[in-house]
């Protein structure tokens, strides 16, 4: 091999090792997100197509803890700041479903967390509004939120006594876990209005609920055995009077 050939042979071999080198290193977040969808949704019982378009969208990885990024497509939930946790990829996805959503519905979240669920909501209508009850998850999730451009209204608060100046809602979402479903929310709910969320039971066995405000009664249908993080503020004090 003469000099110049040589020369070129390494930079070649250069080329190519740096390249796979950065493939290994660096990942590519559009992929893992388009296997999830597939695998772990789309593979198992969604079918709604908007909530699988939601999915395939929202960049969960840049709502994960930063030590996290890499599992952030993974089938499980992970933690975040104060204790909490975002939910595994396939149980925002039932959740957002069981709710049917269609475009300029107004929905209330409680728990905002990462602000994950919310942006996902936010792809189905642009009337979302989350309560937090750390105002430092709050702040964190309402910039990040403002930064992606997903039109979501958050405020720091107990999730208990929803927003009543913005009621009636057409549909809720709890994302974290309780025995009883707080009164205020169901009087927020428009009649005919949907509302899910983990409910608590004996030895605390939580199953996730669709309440449905049928005039002006609950019914509710249960849908799923889950693991949520309790719901905090006054719906424990109402938990523990209930004992
Ligand atoms: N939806 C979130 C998951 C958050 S975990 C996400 O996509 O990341 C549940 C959240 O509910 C936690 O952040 C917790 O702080 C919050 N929470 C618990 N009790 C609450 C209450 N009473 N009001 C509002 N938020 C509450």
């Amino acid at each position: 091999m003469s000099g110049q050939s040589k020369k070129a042979f390494g930079i070649l071999f250069l080329l190519i090792w740096g390249g796979e080198a950065s493939l290994l290193g660096g990942q590519d977040y559009d992929l893992e997100r388009r296997r999830m969808v597939a695998f772990q949704l789309a593979g198992r019982d969604i079918t709604d197509a908007r909530v699988l378009g939601a999915m395939g969208r929202v960049p969960r990885h840049l709502f994960v803890n930063p030590v996290f990024r890499d599992r952030a497509y993974d089938d499980h939930p992970l933690p975040i700041e104060e204790g909490q946790t975002i939910s595994q990829p396939y149980i925002v996805a039932f959740m957002t479903q069981s709710l049917s959503l269609r475009a300029g519905e107004k929905v209330l979240e409680i728990g905002t967390g990462s602000g994950y669920q919310a942006a996902v909501l936010a792809c189905l209508t642009d009337r979302v509004y989350s309560i937090e009850i750390h105002c430092a998850l709050a702040e964190k999730a309402d910039r990040l939120l403002r930064r992606l451009g997903y039109e979501v209204r958050v405020r720091c608060g107990d999730g208990y006594h929803g927003w009543p100046e913005e009621a009636p809602f057409d549909a809720m979402m709890i994302t974290s876990a309780a025995k009883l479903v707080p009164e205020p929310l169901l009087d927020q709910l428009r009649d005919g209005g949907r509302l899910v969320m983990p409910l608590e039971g004996a030895f605390g066995r939580q199953v996730l609920v669709l309440v449905t405000k049928t005039r002006g009664r609950p019914v509710v249908r249960r849908l799923l055995d889950v693991r949520f993080v309790p719901m905090t503020g006054e719906v424990e004090s109402r938990n523990k009077r209930k004992k």
